[in-house]
């Protein structure tokens, strides 16, 4: 027989509160919370699962909707810093480029990123393709001389 559960109703764990004990229990034995999150989903979730111990990886702070939003969010945030980090780096390259290659390169968009964001087919990081060339680079198409050469062939 189980022991009963600690009552945790009203307790309240990143987004969600406590708001009615489940019948699920774990096969240790241990209680499910159905817990209410802000967005007015629910989530039943297992005891130890509630906890404001930080180093506890398997809390669970929001319903499941909420949770997938925000890893959504966490990795474009990742994404926009790592297009910058590339930017920053298609401006060094192309700085030292100047003079050395067609001056409507260095006008192209810096990135892939950047070339959609501005409705461009074309951008040039200042970067050699795998073969060596340094050309500007078509969305979803790669190295442009590398495409000439394949229309060629
Ligand atoms: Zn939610
Ligand atoms: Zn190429």
């Amino acid at each position: 027989m189980p022991r009963k559960p600690r009552n945790r109703i009203g307790e309240s764990y990143g987004q969600l509160t406590v708001i009615e004990l489940s019948e699920r229990r774990s096969t240790a034995g241990n209680a499910y919370w159905w817990c209410l999150c802000t967005c007015g989903r629910k989530r039943e979730v297992p005891s130890d699962s509630l906890s404001h111990k930080k180093r506890s990886k398997k809390n669970i702070t929001e319903c499941r909707d909420c949770a997938q939003k925000l890893s959504r969010e966490g990795v474009s945030r990742k994404n926009n810093r790592e297009e910058q980090l590339r930017r920053q780096k298609a401006i060094k390259n192309r700085a030292e480029l100047l003079g050395k290659v067609p001056e409507n390169w260095l006008k192209l968009p810096l990135t892939d990123a950047e070339a959609r964001e501005l409705g461009q087919k074309k951008f040039f990081r200042g970067i050699r393709c795998l073969k060596g060339h340094l050309s500007p680079y078509r969305i979803n198409g790669g190295c442009l001389k590398c495409a000439q050469k394949n229309k060629k062939n």
